[in-house]
């Protein structure tokens, strides 16, 4: 690839203030696009709405006044008349301008439009004859010694000096395909557009290249995952299934039987399972995991599920003996919690293989755990497990195939970007019967009335949770907060109920007597941080309060939810908010009219964007130029469709017109020698 310095007139210098913004090549300087573009063409203020960028031109109808603030700063103020609007123009620091400008002149302003104070503040001022004559102008983020008419300025030059080198890089049958422009007309567009309509079409086509390219790795990733991996065949008895199946409590729902079956067929094949399941809170996953555990053990290999706190595995650990150990399956439970002998002893039993599954925290993956054969590991929550912890569990043992679940309703637009490499199941279905959470929204004022109401319900005999502020990135205040309305409550709900307190910084030891005690209902009110998220199930809990709910993403919030509504009572969740953006008294708003997981993931990403979506410290999310994986989520599904397919036929590992796209799978380092030409 040339480096950015074979363009002439670009020295060393100017490439040192290049490489500042990560352009070394002329590539890199050819897809350095614009981040928008400046709109010349006139419009009516009429049509413009509230803080949109525009053109206009109109008549000066007062002389420019200007006042300096600092040595260089100003600002300048006129009015001008634009068809029937008398607007105000403002323009900082461009002193230079009042000299330019006088009363009666025609002039056009380029700049923000503030509508409740019929505002424009201008970048760009023209007088008269030296108005622009471009449509567009691309506006490009710059750096440093770097200006955005440089860059201009350099990318005309590059295209003129190798411009007639730029070559197709996608499969010519999806150019005809979707009607995309080829790559060099595309280009020249993107940087140079005459119109809305090509720039749309110029957009659409890298879009398509950059999801097709993203794809094409994780496909292929995919495919020697499965085929390079020496997983197992596990030959389950199919009848001992059914024989369990009917021992449950129910008969499964649709969903359930269809997750199920593709979990039974990654497992039954020599290809290693990895595979997502999602479904909602109380959709009914941990009968599915059972279901692959028991079916696992009928094969004659050892199963683990882990999941992320101790409580939850304890948990899961008491439900799956009471499932299991009628159909003589040894289940055994190992947290950090458990030491000395006891650890020593199962960890005996294990490697021995006369444990059958183990149930823990991450624990569960640390090197002194050894197990006999070990077939599947199922983790619970697995968002919560860092994509390092992903691979060494995949790690452990034989090739043990793989289930992730997770509660977290992940939309479908992420779920394939960021699992991309992964095969996804989704629970779409609840159980028969089940109540919807009745969810309500109170301003914290209305502070009594929601106390009165919880105070009903536990009068009713019934238990409620009350969740604490979340503080971002502290959980020294988060456990300040709590410790604050638990004494608040207890306060009020005097000797009347007992309130309990629940968080992060308390003994492991302590945790479990507060969560005993309160599933055993000595303790009415639950005053917890977001500790109790996941999984927790007291039944007989219908309240959930969450203090200042607008900190909390919709996900989370309908996560914390689910920890009610477990019983047959109908249960009821009210958020205290006081959100002041519009975008925060919409999700509330939301959060009382569904309680559809999946909507609510969908909204979330929409109104906080993909980077919030899983926090900051683990997105994985990978960088797009152009594509924006929640506008153009329908491209990102052709695109991985067309990736996929297409790493299937023999043809592309063979034949010269995919030699770029293989190449570029060897370079990005998923190819390693194998399967070429
Ligand atoms: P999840 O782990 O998805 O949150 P669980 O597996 O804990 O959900 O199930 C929630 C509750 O629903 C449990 O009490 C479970 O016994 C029950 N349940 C699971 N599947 C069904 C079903 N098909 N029909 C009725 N109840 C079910
Ligand atoms: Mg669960």
């Amino acid at each position: 690839m040339e480096p950015i310095t074979s363009i002439k007139g670009i020295g060393a210098e100017t490439a040192e203030a290049l490489a500042e913004m990560n352009i070394l090549t002329v590539k890199d300087l050819l897809e350095y696009f614009p981040y928008r573009y400046e709109d010349y063409r006139l419009k009516d203020l009429a049509e413009v709405k509230h803080e949109e960028r525009v053109t206009v031109e109109g008549k000066v109808h007062s002389e420019p006044s200007l006042i300096y603030y600092g040595k260089k700063r100003s600002r300048l103020t006129l009015r001008v008349l634009v068809g029937r609007y008398l607007i105000q123009v403002v323009l900082f620091n461009q002193p230079y301008l009042k000299s330019k400008i006088s009363i009666n002149d025609t002039v056009s302003v380029t700049g923000k439009w503030d509508q409740h104070r019929q505002t424009i503040t201008a970048n760009e001022v023209h007088v008269g004859t030296d108005s622009i004559s471009k449509d567009f102008e691309p506006v490009y983020a710059v750096k440093g010694k770097i200006t955005v008419k440089g860059i201009r300025r350099f990318i005309n030059l590059a295209f003129s000096q190798f411009g007639s080198n730029i070559e197709e890089n996608l499969p010519e049958h999806f150019l005809v395909k979707y009607k995309l422009m080829n790559r060099l007309t595309a280009l020249r567009i993107m940087h140079f557009p005459t119109d809305q309509n090509e720039l749309k079409q110029a957009r659409r086509r890298f879009v398509y290249e950059e999801f097709f390219y993203f794809q094409l790795k994780m496909q292929a990733l995919r495919k020697i995952e499965r085929e390079h991996s020496k997983g197992i065949a596990q030959a389950y008895q199919l009848e001992n299934i059914k024989t369990f199946l009917q021992s449950l409590p129910f008969s499964l729902t649709n969903a359930q039987k269809r997750v199920v079956n593709e979990i039974l067929a990654d497992m039954k094949s020599p290809f290693r399972m990895n595979r997502l399941l999602q479904g909602d809170v109380g959709s009914g996953k941990t009968a599915v995991a059972a279901i692959a555990l028991y079916a696992s053990c009928t094969a004659g290999f050892q199963g683990a599920l882990m999941v992320p706190t101790e409580i939850l595995a304890e948990q899961h650990a008491e439900s799956l003996k009471l499932m299991l150990e009628p159909f003589q399956i040894k289940c055994e439970l190992l947290t950090s919690s458990v030491k000395g002998k006891s650890r020593r002893e199962i960890l005996q039993l294990l490697k021995a293989g006369d444990i059958d599954i183990l149930i823990g925290t991450h624990a569960l993956i640390q090197d002194e755990v050894e197990f006999h054969h070990l077939g599947l590991v199922i983790t619970d929550e697995q968002h919560r497990f860092g994509v390092e912890q992903r691979r060494v569990l995949r790690e452990k043992g034989e090739s043990p195939d793989v289930l992730f679940m997770t509660a977290t309703p992940i939309p479908r637009t992420l779920a394939i970007t960021v699992f991309g490499e992964m095969d996804v199941s989704i629970i779409d279905e609840m159980p028969a019967g089940r109540k919807l959470i009745e969810t309500y929204w109170a301003k914290p004022n209305m502070l009594d009335r929601v106390l009165g109401f919880i105070e009903k319900e536990l009068r009713a005999g019934h238990q409620a949770y009350v969740i604490c502020p979340l503080i971002e990135e502290s959980d020294k205040l988060d456990v300040q907060n709590a410790i604050d309305v638990h004494s608040q409550l207890t306060h009020y709900f005097f000797d009347r109920y007992q309130i309990g307190l629940m968080h992060g910084r308390l003994h492991p030891d302590e945790k479990e007597s507060v969560m005993k005690a309160f599933s055993r209902n000595e303790i009415q009110v639950l005053v917890s941080t977001t500790v109790v998220e996941v999984g927790v199930n007291v039944p007989n809990a219908t309240m959930m309060v969450i203090y200042d709910a607008e900190r909390f993403g919709l996900a989370q919030l309908h996560q914390l939810r689910g920890r009610v509504g477990r019983g047959s009572d109908q249960s009821y969740c009210i958020l205290l908010a006081d959100p002041k953006s519009e975008v925060g008294k919409e999700r509330m708003k939301i959060m009382t009219e569904t309680n559809d997981g999946f909507l609510l993931s969908e909204k979330d990403l929409e109104l906080r964007g993909p980077g919030d979506f899983f926090g900051k410290k683990q997105s994985g999310l990978p960088e797009f130029k152009v594509a924006d994986m929640v506008h153009d989520y329908r491209a990102l599904e052709t695109a991985r469709n067309d990736a996929a397919q297409l790493i299937q036929k023999n043809e592309f590992w063979s034949a010269p017109e995919y030699m770029n796209l293989r190449n570029y799978l060897k370079e990005s380092g998923v190819l390693k020698g194998e399967k070429l030409d």
